[in-house]
């Protein structure tokens, strides 16, 4: 939880939203629309203060910039923070309340599912916004998130364990995955089948009972702090943010570290810490950005062929990052920010930078709106 607004970084536009009549308090925070309209989800939390949910707004976007310029998207970043229990205090006519703020834009931010919202939400928000994806198959969306989510989790770890062992495979390794829910249940699948030997845990028993049934082979631990300790070639953090503190620096025995979770490091020296241990730690916001893959494509109307063949991209991406890390003696996550920062620089469908991208059709109909 963040106590004050740490994060001064430059950013295009912050609206903070309110309705009276619903009780909504939040905050839109476009980052940049350097590659296209910003893009992120809206966050339902209760935050303790309007401080700590402005400034956790105006630190997901800035993530936001990053991960949709490594993923080859023409999007800025954007995020938006509703302060409120999801499941107390998210109604209908707060949800369309919100909506409205969003509309207000004009398209500089398009808005989808993120921790506290889902999809059925954005189908809400829909109603009195045209600038949300990430809806429901029934209204033409993409639904679920998280298959491609896993899906480029996956690619990303293959990459990281050939620049660490030579051979873009997980058969024959240890992986620790800690969180089974939606990514992390499908990751357990794709892992499984590529002839890894998988260990997880999760504080829901349930969750971890019905990844023991689908796939028998798999061992659980009881906590995230036993698996950190476990055997592990590769571990995985799929819950929640902050994952990877100085104690889980010191006490890894994995030799790469590739996860879901968004934010997993506690603090930046943190980086450093796995990187003097000579982990490999595959920067999340280039790993998990398969998920906003999935919600861009729905904008151009939605293929999952295609959306998984952009998402199949982050295996080169993150070999890039690692190798060039390598390469310049510099920390992967550094590597990677250089990398969006030359794709942000150089603008939308920069194909000298991501030649990959030159062969996939260009597609411009996402909402088109004036840039300032
Ligand atoms: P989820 O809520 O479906 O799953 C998270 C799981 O982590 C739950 O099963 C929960 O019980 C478990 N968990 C929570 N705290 C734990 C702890 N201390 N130890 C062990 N397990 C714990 O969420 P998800 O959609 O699978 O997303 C997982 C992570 O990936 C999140 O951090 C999310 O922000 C990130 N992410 C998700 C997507 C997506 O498309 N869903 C995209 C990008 C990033």
């Amino acid at each position: 939880m963040r106590t004050e607004v740490a994060d001064q970084t430059p950013h295009e536009q912050v609206v903070r939203c309110h309705d009276a009549t619903t009780g909504l308090v939040g905050f839109i925070a476009v980052h940049s629309t350097a590659l296209g309209p910003a893009l992120g989800g809206t966050r339902f939390y209760p935050y303790a203060s309007e401080a700590d949910a402005l400034g956790d707004a105006l630190r997901l976007s800035r993530a936001m910039s990053y991960k949709n310029a490594l993923a080859g998207l023409d999007h800025g970043g954007g995020k938006a923070v509703i302060i409120g229990d999801p499941s107390l205090d998210k109604t209908e006519d707060l949800l369309r309340a919100y909506g409205r703020h969003v509309e207000a834009l004009g398209g500089r931010y398009v808005t989808a599912a993120d921790a506290g919202t889902s999809v059925a939400d954005m189908d809400l928000v829909a109603g009195t916004s045209r600038w949300v994806t990430g809806r429901s198959p029934e209204y033409g969306g993409c639904g679920d998130s998280s298959l491609l989510t896993a899906y480029g989790l996956f690619q990303g770890m293959r990459a990281a364990a050939e620049v660490r062992w030579g051979e873009p495979t997980l058969a024959g390794r240890t992986v620790g995955v800690c969180g089974v829910g939606k990514v992390g249940t499908h990751l357990v699948g794709h892992l499984i089948g590529d002839g890894a030997t998988v260990v997880v845990t999760d504080i829901d028993a349930g969750a971890v009972a019905r990844v023991l049934t689908a796939h028998p082979g798999v061992t659980a631990v009881a906590d995230a702090a036993a698996l950190v300790r476990a055997t592990l070639d590769v571990y995985a953090p799929c819950a929640l943010g902050g994952a990877l503190d100085d104690d889980t620096a010191a006490a890894l025995t994995a030799a790469v570290v590739c996860g879901a979770a968004n934010n997993q490091l506690a603090h930046p020296a943190v980086a450093r810490a796995l990187a003097a241990r000579g982990i490999l730690y595959a920067p999340d916001f280039v790993v998990n950005a398969g998920g906003v893959i999935q919600v861009a494509d729905e904008l151009t109307g939605f293929s999952m062929r295609r959306a998984r063949a952009k998402a199949a991209r982050i295996f080169a991406t993150t070999r890039d990052v690692l190798l060039t890390a390598a390469r310049t003696g510099v920390l992967p996550v550094t590597a990677a920010e250089a990398l969006a920062e030359s794709r942000m620089a150089a603008g939308p469908w920069a194909t000298t930078l991501f030649p990959g991208l030159a062969a996939g059709p260009r597609v411009s109909a996402q909402p088109q709106v004036p840039l300032p």
